[in-house]
C-alpha cells in the first residue's frame, strides 16, 4: 500500500553542499580572521580568510587557464601552510580533485600513489624537490610542477620547467564566483598507507566533507567556534588535517599552521604566541610537547583542549596534559572516515560521576557523533551487546565513510547492509562510549587468552621515566604468542627491565607482564607519526623462550 502512495517532494531549496561555500562564509562573516603559518622560508606569515578566498579563486582561475577539467587529480606535496590552505579550496572549488600526497611515505609508495591517482599537476614545497626529481621519472601523468616557495639553484637542478606559484596565480584575475558543482562530485583524494599491499585511495566528495565539518564542529565533538584559535598539527596530508581547514572556515575560527616544523619548540611557541585554544594531533606529538615543557619549565596558558587520536592516548598523557590545564578529547577515526568516528566528550551521566570514575571513562575513545553508526560483531558476524565487556570487530556506516577505494570500485568492501569493516577490535559500554582494545592484527593471543597491546602500553607509559612504549606479539612455542615490550625512555632517565616489571606488578594481570623488554633510543614511527609495529616486528619477531618458561 505504501509503495503505491505518491511521492511528495519537500519544498526546500536544493542547494548543494560545496567546499567552496565554507570559504565564502568565512570571507563574508569573518574576513579579517587570521590564518597564521610558520612559513617554509622561515618566519611567520599572516593572512586572513578574505585574502585567502581571493587567492584560492586565483588558483581556480590559473587551473582553468591551464586546461584542468573537473575531476582531474592535482597532487600536493606540502606542509601545513596558508598556500596549502588556498589549494584545498582553489582545487576542489573549481571541480578538480585535491590529492594530498604524504611526503613521509617511502618513495616507491609516493610514486605508486601519484601514478595511481594520475595527477596532472603537482604543487610542491621546496623541501620536497629531491623527492619530486625522482618521482617525475616514474609518474608520466605529471605535466608540470608548481613550486610553492623559494628554491636554490641547486634544488632546482634537473627541474627546468618549474613554475613559480606566486607568479602563476598573479597572472590570472580571480574567477568570478565558484562553479555550482554536484555535491556528490569527488573533491579530494587521500591514500592510506596500509601495512601490507599497495596504498588505497579514499575519494571524498563535497557533500561528505561539508557534513563531516558540521559534525566535527559540534559540542559533542570538538566544540569549535569563532572565538577559538585552532592549531592544525595533524598534517594536511593525513585525512585533510582531520578536517581542520574546513572546520576552521565553516566556524570562522582563527587557524594556525605549523609549516615545516612539527617539533615541540615550534608547536609550543605558536600555541603561546597566537593564543591557541584548540589543537589536534597524534600522541607522539604530545609526548614531545610534554617532554619539552618538562625540560624548559614551559606552560600552555591559553590551550583549553586538544583532540588526540590516530593511536590510543594513554591515561598518563591525559593526566600530564590536565596538569597543564589542557583537556584531552580522545578521538578515534580513520582516513576512510574523513576521519571522525568517535570523541570522548562528557555527557550529563559522565559529568555526574565522581572525578576518578569520570577520568577513567574519558580515557575511552568516545561516543559516536550523529551521522556515524557503530556495531561490534563476533567471529560469526553476530552483533554483540553494548555492555562494555564484549569485544568484537568494529564496523561503521555513515555519509562521510568510504564505500569503496579509488579505482578498486569493483572490489566489494561493505557488507550487505552497507557497513565498513574498520579492522579494529572494540567494546561499547551502555553509555555509548567505544573503546578500542586493539587493531585486529596487533592483538596478542597468549595461552588462548587475549592480551590488549593498548592496555599494556598504557600501563607502561604511566611510569614517569618512560616516554613511549610499544607491545608486539612474538611467537612462543608454549603460549602461542607472548607480548614483547619495547620502550623509549624520557631524555636523561634510566630504568631497568626489573624496574619496569616491578612497576607493572599489580597494574596488569601477572601473565601479561612481558618476559622480554627491549630499549630503543628512537621508536620507529610511520609516515603519520604512529608507532610502526611492522618495523618492530621485523626487528624483534624471532621466537624466544624456546624452553617455554614464558608465563610461569
Ligand atoms: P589512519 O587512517 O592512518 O588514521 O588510521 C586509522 C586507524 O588508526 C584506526 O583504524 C585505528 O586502528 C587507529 N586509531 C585511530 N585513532 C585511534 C585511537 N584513538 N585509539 C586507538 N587506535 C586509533
Amino acid at each position: 500500500m505504501t509503495d503505491a502512495a505518491p511521492f511528495i517532494p519537500g519544498l526546500m531549496q536544493d542547494r548543494p553542499l560545496l567546499i567552496s561555500s565554507m570559504l565564502d562564509y568565512a570571507a563574508i562573516y569573518h574576513p579579517g580572521r587570521e590564518i597564521v603559518s610558520r612559513a617554509v622560508e622561515g618566519g611567520i606569515h599572516r593572512t586572513s580568510y578574505g585574502v585567502a578566498r581571493e587567492r584560492a579563486m586565483r588558483v581556480a582561475a590559473a587551473l582553468q587557464a591551464y586546461g584542468i577539467r573537473r575531476g582531474d587529480r592535482i597532487g600536493t606535496l606540502a606542509w601545513n601552510t596558508h598556500r596549502h590552505f588556498e589549494l584545498f579550496y582553489g582545487i576542489s572549488g573549481m571541480g578538480a580533485v585535491l590529492h594530498t600526497v604524504n611526503p613521509r611515505l617511502f618513495e616507491d609508495q609516493i610514486q605508486y600513489i601519484v601514478r595511481h591517482g594520475a595527477d596532472r599537476l603537482l604543487f610542491v614545497d621546496p623541501t620536497f624537490l629531491p623527492i619530486v626529481r625522482r618521482l617525475l621519472l616514474h609518474a608520466p601523468s605529471v605535466e608540470a610542477v608548481i613550486l610553492l616557495g623559494e628554491a636554490s639553484a641547486e634544488d632546482r637542478e634537473g627541474l627546468d620547467g618549474l613554475i613559480d606559484y606566486e607568479d602563476w596565480i598573479a597572472a590570472q584575475p580571480p574567477i568570478v564566483g565558484w562553479p555550482v558543482l554536484d555535491e556528490r562530485a569527488a573533491s579530494a583524494l587521500c591514500y592510506t598507507s596500509g601495512t601490507t599491499g599497495d596504498p588505497k585511495g579514499v575519494l571524498y566528495s563535497h557533500r561528505s566533507t561539508v557534513l563531516h565539518a558540521f559534525a566535527a564542529a559540534q559540542k559533542s565533538a570538538m566544540n569549535i567556534g569563532c572565538d577559538d584559535a585552532i592549531i592544525a598539527i595533524a598534517p594536511m596530508y593525513h585525512a585533510n588535517a582531520w578536517g581542520m581547514a574546513y572546520i576552521a572556515a565553516m566556524t570562522g575560527a582563527k587557524l594556525v599552521l605549523p609549516g615545516p616544523r612539527n617539533d615541540a619548540e615550534n608547536i609550543v611557541g605558536l600555541i603561546n604566541d597566537e593564543g591557541v585554544t584548540f589543537a589536534c594531533g597524534v600522541p607522539t606529538i604530545w609526548t614531545n610537547v610534554l617532554e619539552h615543557l618538562r625540560i624548559t619549565g614551559g606552560t600552555l596558558p591559553t590551550l583549553d583542549r586538544t583532540t588526540i587520536g590516530g593511536s590510543a592516548v594513554s591515561p598518563a598523557m591525559i593526566d600530564a596534559l590536565a596538569a597543564h590545564g589542557v583537556r584531552t578529547l580522545h578521538l578515534w577515526g580513520m582516513t576512510e572516515m574523513s576521519p571522525l568516528g568517535v570523541v570522548a566528550t562528557v555527557t550529563p551521566e559522565v559529568a555526574a560521576m565522581d572525578a576518578e570514575t569520570r577520568a577513567r571513562q574519558l580515557t575511552k575513545q568516545g561516543r559516536a557523533q550523529y551521522g556515524v553508526e557503530l556495531k561490534i560483531v563476533d567471529e560469526e558476524q553476530r552483533t554483540l551487546p553494548h555492555d562494555g565487556k564484549a569485544a568484537g570487530a568494529l564496523w561503521v556506516r555513515g555519509p562521510w565513510i568510504t564505500s569503496a577505494y579509488y579505482r578498486r570500485e569493483d572490489e566489494p568492501l561493505l557488507d550487505a547492509e552497507g557497513w565498513f569493516p574498520t579492522g579494529d577490535i572494540a567494546t561499547i559500554d551502555p553509555l555509548g562510549y567505544m573503546q578500542i582494545t586493539d587493531r585486529a592484527k596487533d592483538i596478542i593471543k597468549s595461552g588462548g587468552e587475549w592480551i590488549s597491546s593498548i592496555e599494556l602500553e598504557n600501563a607502561v607509559v604511566a611510569h614517569p621515566d618512560i616516554a613511549i612504549a610499544a607491545v608486539i606479539g612474538v611467537p612462543d612455542p608454549r603460549w602461542e604468542e607472548r607480548p614483547l615490550l619495547i620502550v623509549q625512555l624520557s631524555e636523561g632517565r634510566e630504568v631497568s627491565e626489573g624496574d619496569i616489571r616491578a612497576f607493572l606488578d599489580g597494574r596488569v594481570a601477572r601473565w601479561w607482564v612481558p618476559e622480554r623488554i627491549e630499549f630503543t633510543a628512537a621508536m620507529p614511527l610511520t609516515a603519520t607519526g604512529k608507532i610502526k609495529k611492522t618495523a618492530l616486528r621485523e626487528l624483534y619477531a624471532a621466537p624466544v623462550h624456546a624452553t617455554g618458561e614464558a608465563a610461569e
